[in-house]
Order: C-alpha cells, then structure tokens, then sequence
C-alpha cells in the first residue's frame, strides 16, 4: 500500500483525503490546528452558550461536489432547508417582502408568476445571466448585468454572497460559473440547504471517521514548515517532530492556505487580495430558516439551534468596525426580518474572518494557480486554485478531488 501525505484538513484536504483512501492508499494528512476544517468549522461559544459556525455557509442543490461528499460521509441527512427551490427577502426601507421560487425544470416560467418572480423584474434582465459564465475575463458583475429590479432584489445579494465580492469590482465569469450550474439549471439546482447541527458535524467529523476507517493517520497541531523538491519531486516534509520522508512511490497534495502554500512552494503565484465576512451571531430563538435583507447592513439572517446569525460578506466595509456598534446597529433589523417586534439585544458576537476568501476580482482570477505545477509527486489543492468557481464549498471540494485524480492517474501510468 502507497502513502499519500496531505497538507491541511480543511475541505479541499480531506475532499483529497477521500478520493486516495477510496483508491487504497494510506493516507497521512496533516493539520496545522487543532481541529480539522480550517474555514468550515463549528466551535461552542462560551458567551453565546451554544454551538456556532465560524461563518453561516449556504449550499445549494447543484453543488454536485459538495453532495458526492456529503453521501460519501453520509453527511446529507445534516442538511436543513425548505426542501425547494425559495428564497425570501425582505426590503427594511419599503418594508416589502418577497419570496423567489424558481420552478424545478429549466425553462425559466418562474419569472412571469407571481408569488415567484421578483417583483418589477424584467426578462431583458435575466437573459445575460444564461450567458455570464462566457463573459470576457475581465469583465466585471456590474458591467454584464443590466441595472434593474431583479439585479437589486435578486442578483447583486446573490453576487455578494457567492463571490464575496462587490458586484462593482467582482468577477462576471466566476459569478456566470455559479449560475449555470445552479439557477440557469432550473429550481431543482436552486433548493438552498445549511447544515442543521453545524459545520463540523456535517462535514468534518464525518470525513474524519470515515477516513480512520479507512486507515488514515490524521495528525493535528502539525504543521508543515518546510518542503523539499529535488529533482522535480518532493523528497521531505519538515513536520513538528522532524523531517518526514518522502520516499519513491509517495505522493503530496498541498492544500493548505494560499499564503502558506506560496511560502512553501517558492514561485509559486496565489491571489493576494482578500475579502472578510462578518457574522453576528445573537442568542435568540427562532424557528429554522433565512431571510435576505435588502437596504440593510445585515445581508442574510439564519434562524439556527440556540442563536441568529447574520452574514455580512464583502466585508472589508466593515471590518474595522467596533464589535458592539455593529451589533447594536445590526439587532433592529433582526428583529424586523424575524417579526420580534422592539426586543432588547441578547448576548451576542461578532466574528471577523478577516481573510475569509480571495477578492474574487478579473485580476485576482488571474492570480489562481492549477492543479499541477510541474513536480511529479504533488498536486495543489485549494479554493484559491483554479476551479472556475468562486471560493466556495463546492470550489474546496472539487479542488481536492482534482489534486486526488491528477496524480492518481500520474501514478497508474507509471506503475
Ligand atoms: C465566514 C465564511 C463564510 C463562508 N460562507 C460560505 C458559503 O455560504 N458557501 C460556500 O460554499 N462557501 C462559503 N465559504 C467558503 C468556504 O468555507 C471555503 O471556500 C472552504 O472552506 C475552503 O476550504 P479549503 O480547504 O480550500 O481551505 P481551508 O479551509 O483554509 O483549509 C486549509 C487548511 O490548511 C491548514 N494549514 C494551513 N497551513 C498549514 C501548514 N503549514 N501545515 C498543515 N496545515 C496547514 C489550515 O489550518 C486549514 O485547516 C465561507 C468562508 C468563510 C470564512
């Protein structure tokens, strides 16, 4: 049995993981932290009482990648959600609500029905969504779309939310690979889905068992400090207790950060700009669900076990922000996207992952390196790496399984 050694258990490493444990390989993989998961983790909060998320993470049905893994772990049944294709949204300055429900089939009928259709969109605007993802390389969301109502209540918060980006500046080509994989695929792709228990119970633990199962070792506070190529091939690992072999035969996948991963593999080019997103999470009871917010700074409100919590994404905006202004300007409108009336704020807190994901603009799209980079034994893995896909779950995913299959088939070739 041949070794694998991975670097890194968030997502795109244990997605890897997988891929090499199913093919007989006997994995190693090795995390800097103390737990697996890197952005895509739960954790209990002392003030808050109750398990969080490091960040609400919204899937949707199409993510293909994302499901094979869940059904892999057998992750699925973790997943909340309405069970179709809706989404609804609320303007705090008119006060008007809404709910989106795309039809299951792929002709778009949805958009001439009311009760599913935007209110005041026009189909001159959904057209250039079909062909987005064949948008000029650096043409930005703001330049392809029409302005209009659909983009205001519907495209600009998904643009957000899925590029983590400004529609202004964010990438039309990776936003037009989201949407047609999803909406341009009919409602059936659209039905949104969050984990009911958290994050890490979803999809990490799951992995995790599944992979010791399977024979993996997986080593925590391990972090790979140094790796070596002599001669087009790895041949050591610098690892917390020593040098790690690497002997002829072994194969490396890469699937840390992409600061580290360039610190690690000299020359190699990585996006170099970053967006955060802010949650704020209160604790408060609600029955499941979201709502998107629109003339709000709250962006997307999700009623989960034991708390609210609220997504803001291109968060750069508000990162420098004092936590308590925040939550305080945030808790009114809360409480007006929940119907709780004027109730005082709870305990609540806020997280800042400052370097949540790449900016996902033209120039930084640029910047995403593939999967082989010329060593033999190593592939990259990682949602910076270039998926065509935004820095997302299913981007993690597919990164991994493409570092997996490129040098599983490397490998058949030459034994
Ligand atoms: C707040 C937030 C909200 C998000 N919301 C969504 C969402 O709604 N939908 C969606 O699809 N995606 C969302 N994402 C994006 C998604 O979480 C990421 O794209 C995905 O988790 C990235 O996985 P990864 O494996 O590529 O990287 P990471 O999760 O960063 O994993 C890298 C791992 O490598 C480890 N590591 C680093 N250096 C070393 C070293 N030297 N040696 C060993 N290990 C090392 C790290 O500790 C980490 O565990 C969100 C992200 C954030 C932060």
């Amino acid at each position: 049995m041949r070794n694998v050694h991975i670097i890194g258990a968030g997502l795109a490493g244990l997605a890897a993981a997988l891929e090499f444990a199913n093919a007989g390989y006997r994995v190693r993989l090795y995390e800097a932290g103390p737990q697996a998961g890197g952005r895509c983790r739960s954790y209990f909060d002392p003030v808050l009482g109750c398990l969080v998320d490091n960040g609400n993470h919204l899937l949707l049905s199409g993510n293909h990648a994302a499901m094979r893994f869940l059904d892999q772990v057998g992750g699925r049944a973790q997943l909340a959600g309405p069970g179709t294709p809706e989404f609804p949204f609320r303007d705090l300055k008119t006060n008007e609500s809404w709910v989106v429900r795309p039809n299951l089939g792929r002709i778009p009928w949805w958009l001439f029905a009311r009760g599913r259709k935007v209110p005041g969109a026009s189909l001159a605007e959904f057209l250039p969504l079909l062909s987005m993802h064949r948008a000029p390389a650096g043409a930005t969301v703001a330049e392809w779309l029409k302005p209009g109502e659909l983009r205001r209540r519907l495209l600009d918060p998904l643009a957000i939310a899925a590029l983590n980006t400004m529609p202004e500046v964010g990438s039309a080509r990776l936003l037009g690979a989201v949407v047609h994989e999803t909406l341009a695929q009919g409602g059936a792709a659209c039905i949104p889905l969050w984990p009911h228990h958290g994050l890490s119970a979803a999809f990490i633990d799951l992995a995790l068992a599944r992979l010791k199962l399977q024979g993996a070792r997986i080593f925590f506070a391990s972090r790979i400090a140094a790796v070596t190529v002599e001669a087009g091939r790895v041949v050591s690992l610098a690892g917390p207790k020593g040098a790690i072999a690497i002997e002829s035969g072994e194969l490396v996948v890469m699937a840390a950060t992409a600061p580290v991963a360039a610190s690690l593999l000299p020359g190699l080019v990585v996006p170099d700009q970053y967006e955060a997103i802010l949650n704020i999470h209160y604790r408060a009871e609600a029955p499941s669900g979201f709502v998107g917010l629109i003339n709000s700074t709250a962006e997307w409100v999700f009623a989960k076990q034991g708390h609210v919590s609220v997504t803001i994404s291109a968060g750069n905006r508000y990162v420098d922000e004092d936590p308590a202004q925040l939550a305080t300007r945030v808790w009114p409108e809360v409480c007006a996207a929940l119907e709780f009336g004027a109730r005082p704020m709870p305990e609540w807190r806020v997280v800042k992952e400052k370097r949540a994901t790449f900016a996902a603009t033209p120039a930084q799209e640029a910047r995403r390196p593939g999967a082989d980079l010329g060593i033999a034994n190593l592939a990259l893995a990682g949602d910076y790496t270039a998926t065509g896909l935004p820095a997302t779950i299913e981007g993690a995913i597919r990164s991994g399984c493409t570092a997996a299959n490129l040098l599983l088939l490397a490998a058949r070739k030459f034994s």
